[in-house]
């Protein structure tokens, strides 16, 4: 397989609503996790951290220039690899002791985290057994309702179980965008991860359902509006209750 240089490593693109896009387009779109970045006046808010197999602070250079509050969706090996770059770290609650001691297996890098995962390898390649994430211990954390605030933009913590105990979205009330994690994406969701909970899910789905969100990015697959949303909730939900 390929090797890629480290500068060839991120693809970085705005958005729109001062949110910037930031992936690993090397590693295959089911395990490619989106990185989100909005810019504050105070401070910058960076959600998830990608797979960590090359400095993200050092290779996105606009990173470095400003203070970041970097959030976990989750504790999921793909979102997580290069918190240990940033001062400030945040996570839920009930996954806060995991982005302290963030094992092979509780991050799911056991099952995952194979050459698999790429099209193209980072450089010095991959050794699957050798891969962890970086203990990235939590210097804030969070529960539901509790507001990130960046100075001149807000966003509100919710606590989403289901596909982890401690996923969370971020919901800015005065844009309409949502931030949803592993929760809601437009792509086969997860629920049979060893700490999933497919009871807390169905809850965590009706919760959003009568958000009226604008824009949703989720922590996979390309983002949408309202109408592609609620069509992804029910089709969770109609199987779900269906089972
Ligand atoms: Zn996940
Ligand atoms: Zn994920």
């Amino acid at each position: 397989m390929e090797i890629v240089t480290a500068d060839r490593w991120y693809r970085v693109r705005a958005v729109g609503d001062g949110v910037t896009h930031i992936d690993e387009p090397h590693i295959k779109p089911f395990y490619r996790c989106n990185i989100w970045h909005v810019r504050g006046r105070e401070r910058d808010l960076l959600i998830d951290s990608g797979l960590g197999v090359v400095s993200l602070r050092r290779h996105v250079a606009f990173l470095a220039e400003r203070p970041q509050f970097a959030v976990a969706s989750h504790v999921h090996f793909d979102h997580v690899g290069n918190h240990h770059e940033f001062a400030e770290r945040a996570i839920h609650a009930a996954e806060a002791p995991l982005l302290a001691h963030p094992g092979r297996d509780e991050t799911l890098a056991t099952l995952y985290a194979t050459e698999e995962m790429f099209t193209s390898l980072p450089p010095g390649g991959f050794d699957p057994p050798a891969y962890q994430v970086t203990p990235a211990p939590a210097t804030r954390v969070l529960e539901d309702g509790d507001i990130v605030d960046l100075g001149d933009r807000h966003f509100e913590v919710f606590h989403l179980p289901g596909h982890s105990p401690g996923s969370i979205g971020l919901w800015e009330a005065a844009s309409g965008i949502l931030f949803a994690g592993d929760t809601v994406y437009d792509g086969p969701l997860i629920d049979d991860a060893y700490h999933s909970d497919i009871a807390a899910y169905i809850r965590s789905m009706e919760r959003l359902r009568d958000l009226p969100v604008r824009v949703v990015h989720g922590g996979h697959f390309p983002s949408f509006g309202r109408e592609r949303f609620v069509a992804l909730i029910d089709a969770y939900l109609n199987e779900k209750r269906g089972a």
